[in-house]
Protein backbone atom coordinates (compact mmCIF):
# COMPACT_ATOMS: atom_id res chain seq x y z
CA UNK A 1 0.00 0.00 0.00
CA UNK A 2 2.54 2.51 0.99
CA UNK A 3 5.20 4.28 -1.86
CA UNK A 4 8.38 4.56 -0.08
CA UNK A 5 10.40 7.79 -0.35
CA UNK A 6 13.15 6.84 -1.41
CA UNK A 7 14.58 10.00 -1.67
CA UNK A 8 17.93 11.50 -0.33
CA UNK A 9 18.63 14.85 -0.19
CA UNK A 10 21.78 15.97 -1.84
CA UNK A 11 24.14 18.52 -0.32
CA UNK A 12 25.40 21.46 -1.17
CA UNK A 13 29.10 22.10 0.03
CA UNK A 14 28.22 23.39 3.32
CA UNK A 15 28.92 27.28 4.38
CA UNK A 16 31.99 28.47 5.98
CA UNK A 17 29.75 30.58 8.77
CA UNK A 18 26.59 28.61 9.17
CA UNK A 19 24.07 30.48 7.56
CA UNK A 20 20.72 30.19 9.64
CA UNK A 21 18.94 29.01 6.08
CA UNK A 22 19.60 25.11 5.23
CA UNK A 23 21.75 24.60 2.45
CA UNK A 24 20.06 21.75 0.72
CA UNK A 25 20.08 21.47 -2.99
CA UNK A 26 16.26 21.78 -4.20
CA UNK A 27 15.20 18.90 -5.98
CA UNK A 28 13.75 21.11 -8.80
CA UNK A 29 15.73 24.21 -9.84
CA UNK A 30 13.87 26.33 -12.78
CA UNK A 31 16.93 28.28 -13.88
CA UNK A 32 15.47 31.18 -16.10
CA UNK A 33 13.28 29.08 -18.48
CA UNK A 34 11.65 31.83 -21.20
CA UNK A 35 9.75 30.51 -23.67
CA UNK A 36 8.74 32.34 -27.12
CA UNK A 37 7.43 30.21 -29.87
CA UNK A 38 8.08 31.05 -33.15
CA UNK A 39 5.50 32.03 -35.43
CA UNK A 40 3.89 29.51 -37.86
CA UNK A 41 1.94 30.49 -41.19
CA UNK A 42 3.01 33.97 -41.49
CA UNK A 43 2.13 34.75 -37.91
CA UNK A 44 4.55 36.71 -35.51
CA UNK A 45 6.59 34.77 -33.07
CA UNK A 46 4.77 34.52 -29.49
CA UNK A 47 6.24 35.49 -26.58
CA UNK A 48 4.76 32.83 -23.61
CA UNK A 49 7.04 33.01 -21.24
CA UNK A 50 9.74 35.93 -19.57
CA UNK A 51 12.51 34.18 -17.75
CA UNK A 52 11.00 31.87 -15.00
CA UNK A 53 13.30 31.19 -11.75
CA UNK A 54 12.37 29.17 -8.52
CA UNK A 55 13.85 26.37 -6.43
CA UNK A 56 11.35 23.71 -5.48
CA UNK A 57 12.45 22.17 -2.07
CA UNK A 58 11.56 18.39 -1.85
CA UNK A 59 8.62 17.52 -0.48
CA UNK A 60 6.99 20.75 -1.42
CA UNK A 61 3.52 20.81 -2.60
CA UNK A 62 3.73 23.92 -5.27
CA UNK A 63 0.37 25.21 -6.96
CA UNK A 64 0.91 27.97 -9.91
CA UNK A 65 -2.17 29.72 -10.60
CA UNK A 66 -2.79 32.14 -13.48
CA UNK A 67 -5.20 32.98 -15.90
CA UNK A 68 -5.52 30.83 -19.50
CA UNK A 69 -2.77 31.37 -21.65
CA UNK A 70 0.11 32.69 -19.16
CA UNK A 71 2.40 29.53 -19.66
CA UNK A 72 1.28 27.52 -17.52
CA UNK A 73 1.41 24.52 -19.51
CA UNK A 74 4.66 25.67 -21.31
CA UNK A 75 6.16 26.00 -18.13
CA UNK A 76 4.82 22.52 -17.25
CA UNK A 77 5.68 20.68 -19.83
CA UNK A 78 9.23 21.93 -20.24
CA UNK A 79 10.06 21.34 -16.42
CA UNK A 80 8.73 17.31 -18.08
CA UNK A 81 11.30 17.52 -20.35
CA UNK A 82 8.64 17.29 -22.81
CA UNK A 83 9.24 21.17 -24.69
CA UNK A 84 12.99 22.73 -25.38
CA UNK A 85 12.75 26.20 -23.19
CA UNK A 86 13.93 29.07 -25.47
CA UNK A 87 16.45 29.81 -22.81
CA UNK A 88 17.87 28.28 -19.15
CA UNK A 89 17.53 25.24 -18.08
CA UNK A 90 15.54 22.76 -15.44
CA UNK A 91 17.86 21.16 -12.28
CA UNK A 92 16.87 17.89 -11.10
CA UNK A 93 18.47 16.92 -7.83
CA UNK A 94 21.18 19.48 -8.87
CA UNK A 95 21.63 17.53 -12.55
CA UNK A 96 20.84 20.14 -15.68
CA UNK A 97 17.64 17.68 -17.56
CA UNK A 98 18.05 16.51 -21.14
CA UNK A 99 14.53 14.80 -21.63
CA UNK A 100 11.52 13.52 -19.71
CA UNK A 101 12.95 11.37 -16.65
CA UNK A 102 11.65 8.17 -14.87
CA UNK A 103 11.63 9.62 -11.62
CA UNK A 104 8.90 12.33 -13.16
CA UNK A 105 5.14 11.73 -13.51
CA UNK A 106 3.08 13.78 -15.39
CA UNK A 107 -0.49 14.07 -15.39
CA UNK A 108 -2.79 15.90 -17.85
CA UNK A 109 -5.99 17.75 -17.78
CA UNK A 110 -7.32 15.20 -19.88
CA UNK A 111 -6.70 11.16 -18.57
CA UNK A 112 -4.72 10.03 -21.79
CA UNK A 113 -6.37 6.17 -21.23
CA UNK A 114 -6.12 3.92 -24.60
CA UNK A 115 -9.80 3.11 -24.90
CA UNK A 116 -9.12 -0.58 -25.84
CA UNK A 117 -7.32 -1.49 -22.78
CA UNK A 118 -8.35 -2.54 -19.35
CA UNK A 119 -7.98 0.04 -16.24
CA UNK A 120 -4.83 -2.59 -15.11
CA UNK A 121 -3.63 -2.48 -18.78
CA UNK A 122 -3.42 1.29 -19.04
CA UNK A 123 -1.66 1.35 -15.75
CA UNK A 124 1.10 -1.16 -17.07
CA UNK A 125 1.62 0.66 -20.58
CA UNK A 126 4.50 2.62 -18.85
CA UNK A 127 5.87 -0.41 -17.90
CA UNK A 128 5.73 -1.98 -21.00
CA UNK A 129 6.95 1.54 -22.71
CA UNK A 130 10.52 0.37 -20.27
CA UNK A 131 10.54 -3.52 -21.25
CA UNK A 132 9.84 -4.28 -17.18
CA UNK A 133 6.26 -5.49 -17.76
CA UNK A 134 7.06 -8.66 -14.82
CA UNK A 135 8.95 -6.03 -12.63
CA UNK A 136 6.04 -3.49 -11.80
CA UNK A 137 3.29 -5.65 -11.80
CA UNK A 138 2.61 -5.70 -8.14
CA UNK A 139 2.56 -2.03 -7.95
CA UNK A 140 0.32 -1.57 -10.55
CA UNK A 141 -2.49 -3.95 -9.05
CA UNK A 142 -1.27 -2.10 -5.48
CA UNK A 143 -1.51 1.29 -7.49
CA UNK A 144 -4.74 0.50 -8.48
CA UNK A 145 -5.79 -0.30 -4.62
CA UNK A 146 -4.81 2.33 -3.31
CA UNK A 147 -6.83 5.06 -6.13
CA UNK A 148 -9.81 2.79 -4.99
CA UNK A 149 -10.11 1.15 -8.42
CA UNK A 150 -9.70 -2.62 -7.37
CA UNK A 151 -12.88 -3.69 -8.43
CA UNK A 152 -12.52 -1.86 -11.71
CA UNK A 153 -9.35 -3.19 -12.81
CA UNK A 154 -10.23 -5.10 -15.59
CA UNK A 155 -13.06 -2.43 -16.94
CA UNK A 156 -12.62 -0.73 -20.25
CA UNK A 157 -12.08 3.60 -20.10
CA UNK A 158 -15.60 3.92 -21.22
CA UNK A 159 -17.00 2.19 -19.09
CA UNK A 160 -16.26 4.71 -15.96
CA UNK A 161 -17.11 8.05 -14.97
CA UNK A 162 -14.40 10.99 -15.51
CA UNK A 163 -13.21 11.14 -12.32
CA UNK A 164 -12.84 7.37 -11.90
CA UNK A 165 -11.08 7.99 -15.28
CA UNK A 166 -8.26 10.45 -13.71
CA UNK A 167 -8.30 7.99 -11.03
CA UNK A 168 -6.79 5.32 -13.30
CA UNK A 169 -4.25 8.34 -14.65
CA UNK A 170 -3.20 8.96 -10.71
CA UNK A 171 -2.46 5.27 -10.18
CA UNK A 172 -0.44 5.06 -13.41
CA UNK A 173 2.10 8.18 -11.90
CA UNK A 174 1.82 6.49 -8.51
CA UNK A 175 2.48 2.95 -9.51
CA UNK A 176 6.29 4.30 -10.77
CA UNK A 177 6.95 5.82 -7.37
CA UNK A 178 8.16 9.16 -9.17
CA UNK A 179 10.08 11.68 -7.09
CA UNK A 180 8.25 14.52 -8.83
CA UNK A 181 4.70 14.84 -9.80
CA UNK A 182 3.74 17.07 -12.22
CA UNK A 183 -0.06 18.30 -12.99
CA UNK A 184 -1.66 19.88 -15.28
CA UNK A 185 -5.37 21.35 -14.29
CA UNK A 186 -5.49 17.24 -13.56
CA UNK A 187 -8.91 17.91 -11.94
CA UNK A 188 -10.45 20.66 -13.76
CA UNK A 189 -12.68 18.89 -16.12
CA UNK A 190 -14.42 17.45 -13.20
CA UNK A 191 -17.57 18.81 -10.88
CA UNK A 192 -17.01 20.29 -7.67
CA UNK A 193 -17.75 17.73 -5.25
CA UNK A 194 -15.38 14.91 -7.43
CA UNK A 195 -12.68 17.43 -7.54
CA UNK A 196 -12.76 18.32 -3.86
CA UNK A 197 -12.48 14.10 -3.26
CA UNK A 198 -9.62 13.87 -5.91
CA UNK A 199 -8.31 16.36 -4.01
CA UNK A 200 -7.90 15.19 -0.49
CA UNK A 201 -7.08 11.86 -2.22
CA UNK A 202 -4.26 13.17 -3.81
CA UNK A 203 -2.67 14.49 -0.62
CA UNK A 204 -3.02 11.90 1.36
CA UNK A 205 -1.61 9.79 -1.36
CA UNK A 206 1.58 12.05 -1.94
CA UNK A 207 2.39 13.37 1.33
CA UNK A 208 2.97 10.43 3.26
CA UNK A 209 5.19 9.05 0.58
CA UNK A 210 7.19 12.61 -0.01
CA UNK A 211 6.53 13.21 -3.08
CA UNK A 212 7.39 16.76 -4.25
CA UNK A 213 4.26 17.83 -6.43
CA UNK A 214 3.96 20.81 -8.74
CA UNK A 215 0.36 21.55 -9.50
CA UNK A 216 -1.13 23.96 -11.83
CA UNK A 217 -4.63 25.50 -11.62
CA UNK A 218 -6.77 28.55 -12.28
CA UNK A 219 -8.35 27.94 -9.63
CA UNK A 220 -7.10 29.87 -6.25
CA UNK A 221 -9.05 28.64 -3.22
CA UNK A 222 -7.98 24.90 -4.75
CA UNK A 223 -4.28 26.42 -5.06
CA UNK A 224 -4.65 27.58 -1.13
CA UNK A 225 -6.13 24.27 -0.23
CA UNK A 226 -3.71 21.69 -1.65
CA UNK A 227 -0.30 23.59 -1.69
CA UNK A 228 2.57 24.29 0.82
CA UNK A 229 3.49 27.60 -1.77
CA UNK A 230 1.77 29.00 -4.70
CA UNK A 231 3.44 30.69 -7.51
CA UNK A 232 1.59 33.53 -8.58
CA UNK A 233 2.09 34.37 -12.19
CA UNK A 234 1.05 37.06 -15.00
CA UNK A 235 -1.20 37.02 -18.05
CA UNK A 236 0.96 36.32 -21.21
CA UNK A 237 4.37 36.63 -21.65
CA UNK A 238 3.86 34.82 -18.01
CA UNK A 239 6.50 35.48 -15.23
CA UNK A 240 6.11 34.96 -11.26
CA UNK A 241 4.45 38.21 -9.86
CA UNK A 242 4.39 36.62 -6.40
CA UNK A 243 5.06 33.78 -3.95
CA UNK A 244 2.91 33.19 -1.63
CA UNK A 245 3.24 30.71 1.25
CA UNK A 246 0.01 28.90 2.45
CA UNK A 247 1.10 28.30 6.98
CA UNK A 248 -1.23 25.82 7.18
CA UNK A 249 -0.48 22.07 8.51
CA UNK A 250 0.08 19.13 5.75
CA UNK A 251 -2.83 17.13 6.90
CA UNK A 252 -6.10 19.42 6.19
CA UNK A 253 -9.34 18.94 5.80
CA UNK A 254 -11.98 20.76 4.33
CA UNK A 255 -12.77 22.49 7.31
CA UNK A 256 -9.55 24.95 6.71
CA UNK A 257 -11.24 26.32 3.77
CA UNK A 258 -13.69 28.51 6.66
CA UNK A 259 -10.65 29.58 8.34
CA UNK A 260 -10.23 33.54 8.10
CA UNK A 261 -6.25 33.05 7.15
CA UNK A 262 -7.73 30.90 4.19
CA UNK A 263 -9.77 33.80 3.09
CA UNK A 264 -6.77 36.23 3.50
CA UNK A 265 -4.65 34.59 1.37
CA UNK A 266 -7.40 33.79 -1.67
CA UNK A 267 -7.17 37.78 -1.28
CA UNK A 268 -3.85 38.61 -1.40
CA UNK A 269 -3.26 36.09 -4.49
CA UNK A 270 -6.24 37.98 -6.22
CA UNK A 271 -5.09 41.16 -5.38
CA UNK A 272 -1.13 40.19 -6.57
CA UNK A 273 -3.55 39.14 -10.20
CA UNK A 274 -5.63 42.25 -10.17
CA UNK A 275 -2.13 44.12 -10.31
CA UNK A 276 -1.25 43.27 -13.35
CA UNK A 277 -2.26 43.68 -16.46
CA UNK A 278 -2.87 41.66 -19.94
CA UNK A 279 -0.10 43.52 -22.31
CA UNK A 280 -0.92 41.45 -25.23
P1 LIG B 1 -1.84 28.22 -20.04
O1 LIG B 1 -1.55 26.79 -19.79
O2 LIG B 1 -1.44 29.12 -18.90
O3 LIG B 1 -3.26 28.46 -20.42
P2 LIG B 1 -0.11 27.88 -22.37
O4 LIG B 1 1.22 27.53 -21.82
O5 LIG B 1 -0.93 26.78 -22.90
O6 LIG B 1 -0.93 28.71 -21.27
O7 LIG B 1 0.07 28.97 -23.51
C1 LIG B 1 0.77 30.18 -23.32
C2 LIG B 1 0.71 31.00 -24.60
O8 LIG B 1 1.47 30.37 -25.61
C3 LIG B 1 -0.71 31.13 -25.17
O9 LIG B 1 -0.83 32.42 -25.70
C4 LIG B 1 -0.76 30.09 -26.26
O10 LIG B 1 -1.63 30.47 -27.29
C5 LIG B 1 0.68 30.07 -26.75
N1 LIG B 1 1.06 28.73 -27.24
C6 LIG B 1 0.99 27.56 -26.56
N2 LIG B 1 1.45 26.53 -27.29
C7 LIG B 1 1.84 27.07 -28.47
C8 LIG B 1 2.40 26.54 -29.67
N3 LIG B 1 2.69 25.23 -29.78
N4 LIG B 1 2.66 27.39 -30.69
C9 LIG B 1 2.39 28.71 -30.58
N5 LIG B 1 1.86 29.28 -29.49
C10 LIG B 1 1.58 28.47 -28.44
MG1 LIG C 1 -2.79 25.13 -19.75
Amino acid sequence: MSVAPERELASAPGPLVESPRKSVTPILKIDGIAKTYRGKHGQGAIEALKPVRQDIPAGSFVAMVGPSGCGKTTLLNIIAGLLAPTSGRVLFEGEPMNGPSRDMGVMFQTPVLLPWRTVKDNVLLPAEIFGSKDEYADRVVEAIDMVGLGDFSKALPQHLSGGMQQRVALARVLAYRPKVLLMDEPFGALDEFTREAMNLELTSLTRPAGITVLFVTHNIPEAVFLANKVLVMSPRPGRVVGVVDVPFEPERDIEVMRDQKFTDIVFEIRELLKGEEVTT
